[in-house]
């Protein structure tokens, strides 16, 4: 098995669970994890950035819409002075905007692109009543404000560091512009509408991010979970595949194996060997040596079989109790009497003693051949080959026992 790869991903994936299990259980933290796990969260956050920022656009420019029409009713078209030409600028970002929102790569640069585009629809907005010598008109567009920063803070999935750069930086340049132009900021109507927005703007984007991080770290648990369980269920596949004694197959991987070498052999008009082995006296071995010793010379025996299964194709299991079976795909009863003679002589030559056989004084065999010799017209099945290669055993027995015999 893998376990060299395995142990090493499950003891760093133990440690990011600890770490997460840790980070769940603060009510209030950092918006910055450790450093594998920010980077899989920026990743998770931005990864549908360009749709979801498409569908915002789409609400703010409804928004932008309806504010447009309402101050063309309440203000009235004359009275309005560089007001449209100064309100269209937040259309051109969106348009700008919208139209990045198109590259390939727009979301690596996500949150610098839309917070840079932000910054300048703050500088605009806070810009803006200076700008505009009408008092009513100003009034509005004081308000306006409030606007824009609750889109930043709240609409545009932006974290909540860009978000905050945004807004402050972006307000930062425009009482700097103003400053240098010899123009003074209206301070008292700017304080309750752009401050006041952006402090409130900043608690929310703060609870939301929050709440964002918290939902990523659940659902990377609960993936990690769903890790865990495939590996266990691969795992148990594996088991119940392989014979725990001897770590040869098992029947059932088998009854597998043969079914699909079977259909292989009559599709491709190939020949194909079964060898069943049965171990002479076996009972009386046990009863003699116990049953300790019994396992321990079942899996000498299974030791046997696997080298003499080595060729590519070739397969050994388990049968149950003291039986093997071999199968050779590709190979004609003769050259598997050849086989089954070494294998015979493989278990003489190891000689391991019986005390209790009724044929030699060390473990024998009994061994079954029986191959499927594809001729035109013959139809056998899978059961008809097995009963003959178990009739084979039969004969074997008969016949004197430590030998084989081919049907
Ligand atoms: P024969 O020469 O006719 O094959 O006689 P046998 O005694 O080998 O045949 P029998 O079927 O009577 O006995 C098989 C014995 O194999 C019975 C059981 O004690 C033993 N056996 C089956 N599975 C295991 C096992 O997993 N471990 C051990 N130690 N013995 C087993
Ligand atoms: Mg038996
Ligand atoms: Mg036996």
């Amino acid at each position: 098995m893998d376990t060299d790869i395995e142990l090493p991903v499950a003891a760093t994936r133990h440690r990011e669970h600890l770490l997460i299990e840790r980070l769940l259980k603060r009510t209030a933290f950092k918006l910055r994890f450790p450093e594998r796990l920010e980077t899989a969260y920026r990743e998770y956050r931005d990864a549908n950035a360009a749709t979801q920022f498409r569908s915002s656009v789409i609400y703010i420019a409804y928004v932008y819409a309806g504010i447009g029409i309402m101050a063309t009713v309440l203000v009235g078209h004359e009275r309005m002075g560089l007001w449209p030409l100064t309100f269209s600028s937040f259309g051109l970002l969106l348009l700008v905007g919208w139209l990045m929102s198109f590259a390939r790569s727009f979301h690596l640069y996500y949150q610098r692109l839309t917070s840079a585009l932000a910054a300048l629809a703050v500088m605009v907005a806070v810009t803006h009543p200076t700008l505009i010598g009408q008092q009513e008109m100003r009034i509005l567009v004081h308000i306006g404000t409030v606007y824009v920063m609750v889109i930043i803070y709240l609409s545009l999935n932006l974290r909540f560091i860009y978000a905050t750069l945004a807004g402050w930086g972006g307000g930062l340049a425009a009482f700097a512009l103003q400053m240098l132009a010899g123009l003074e900021p209206e301070w008292r109507m700017l304080a309750p509408t752009y401050g006041g927005a952006s402090l409130l703007g900043m608690a929310l984007c703060y609870r939301g991010e929050y709440q964002s991080r918290r939902m990523f770290l659940q659902g990377r648990l609960l993936q990690q979970e769903k890790q865990r369980i495939q590996q266990l269920a691969d795992r148990l596949e594996t088991l119940s595949l392989v014979d725990s004694l001897t770590g040869l197959a098992n029947r059932r991987s088998f009854d597998q194996v043969f079914e699909r070498e079977w259909r292989r052999a009559r599709r491709e008009h190939h020949p194909m060997t079964l060898i069943f082995v049965d171990v002479d006296n076996f009972k009386a071995y046990n009863d003699f040596y116990g049953h300790q010793q019994g396992d321990d010379c079942l899996r000498q025996l299974a030791g046997i079989m696997t080298e003499h299964s080595a060729r590519a194709g070739d397969f050994a299991a388990r049968y149950g109790g003291e039986e093997f079976v071999l199968l050779y795909p590709g190979l004609g009863s003769e050259e598997a009497g050849v086989i089954a003679q070494r294998i015979l002589e493989s278990v003489r030559t190891r000689a391991m003693p019986h005390a209790r056989s009724s044929v030699a004084e060390y473990v024998t065999l009994s061994l079954g051949v029986a191959a499927l010799e594809p001729k035109a017209g013959v139809h056998e099945d899978r059961e008809s080959l097995l009963r003959r290669a178990d009739e084979a055993v039969y004969r074997a027995k008969r016949n004197g026992r430590n030998r084989f015999e081919v049907l």
